[in-house]
């Protein structure tokens, strides 16, 4: 397929747990519900994919593949899963998960970090507490880590959803809690993540979409970032909108009505496994191809940084092929925009010169 040997940047995943889990461990990391396991979409991706990237053979049964992978040890085959995503630039966002210094060992790759909005926040509300000077500080606090980022990314939609105030001034009559909820606080931080973005070219991420049950994701449909989208056109931000299922298509009309809009499908395309295709189609309906990014967003089992890189060059190549077959396409226009996503887009939209 035209997607296999593309190198990837994989514009957002988190740090993996650095230690050996047993099966209730390793089966809770299969989902975004309560309790994962093996008996499921994802389950089956690990016994038919991750196997035989381990020398295993496709299909193995669930004990003999955490067997294998117990003598192997945590570390063997998260580096060995790695390599094969055939990613050499991570952007890891280290809100969740270990920091970038556990992670870079483990890969060949770049490794560069993401910046969680609000846990920055409430570091410092922890450190010195929610006095008046705490909006100071935040900002200055995250001016530090921003300098030395690719990229800023926010939870708003886990903590009130994307229908917030944009305030430019701090709500002072607020004193925030150490979680952080109210929707002034919020919006304020939201757009000083902007403003920071904007100013250093650093891309704002935003969680959109499915998650786990600390979401409700009635509030996590982007469409509800429009007045955001508006107020922030022009002033050099560029908005990212993670993941987005099953908003894609709403996400991929941002991006095309939007020029600081970009997307990805990332965390979607291992949850929803063989359908990446579709969902891929979907996305690709109204979403300017130099808009769209690729990510895994795996997590904690190095499995799902493999399956999402494994997922989306299945996908992407098969509808390529689809496209190909039908003469919807050029083989030269296919490559520009497999490319494109693999890591041409990311290139274009962080501050960095990725090596490839
Ligand atoms: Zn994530």
């Amino acid at each position: 397929m035209l997607t296999d040997g593309l190198t990837l940047t994989d514009h957002h995943c988190h740090g993996i747990l650095t230690r050996d889990l047993d099966r209730a461990g390793f089966e809770q990391l299969l989902s975004e519900g309560a309790t994962g396991s093996f008996d499921s979409a994802l389950g089956l991706a690990v016994r038919r994919w991750c196997a035989p990237a381990l020398d295993l053979p496709p299909h193995v049964g669930a004990d003999a593949y955490l067997a294998h992978r117990a003598e192997l040890g945590w570390r063997e085959v998260a580096v060995r899963l790695l390599r094969a995503t055939g990613t050499t630039s991570w952007f890891l966002d280290t809100g969740f998960g270990g920091p970038v210094s556990d992670f870079s060992p483990l890969t060949d790759g770049e490794v560069r970090e993401i910046v969680r909005l609000e846990h920055v926040a409430e570091q410092v509300i922890a450190e010195v507490g929610a006095g008046r000077t705490v909006f100071d500080e935040i900002e200055s606090r995250l001016r530090e880590r921003a300098s030395t980022a690719v990229g800023l990314k926010t939870i708003v939609a886990y903590r009130h959803g994307l229908y917030f105030p944009l305030r430019t001034q701090p709500p002072r009559s607020v004193i925030p809690e150490r979680r952080l909820t109210d929707p002034d606080f919020l919006g304020w931080l939201v757009g000083l993540g902007a403003r920071v973005g904007a100013e250093l070219g650093l891309p704002l991420q935003f969680h959109t979409g499915f998650g786990d049950t600390d979401l409700r994701l009635q509030r996590a449909d982007p469409l509800l970032l429009t007045d955001f989208l508006r107020k922030t056109a022009g002033t050099g931000l560029t908005v990212m909108l993670l993941h987005c299922w099953p908003f894609h298509r709403n996400a991929a009309y941002l991006a095309h009505a939007f020029d600081h809009v970009r997307m990805d499908v990332g965390l979607t395309i291992p949850h929803v496994g063989h359908r990446g295709q579709a969902v891929l189609a979907e996305t690709l309906e109204l979403a300017p191809f130099r808009s769209v990014c690729y990510s895994s967003d795996g997590y904690g089992l190095p499995e799902l940084h493999f399956l999402g890189a494994m997922w989306w060059r299945r996908g992407l190549g098969r509808l390529l092929d689809e496209w190909l077959a039908e003469d919807l396409i050029t083989v030269a226009d296919a490559e520009r925009l497999a490319t494109g996503i693999a890591h041409i887009n990311a290139a274009d939209a962080y501050p960095i010169a990725v090596a490839h």
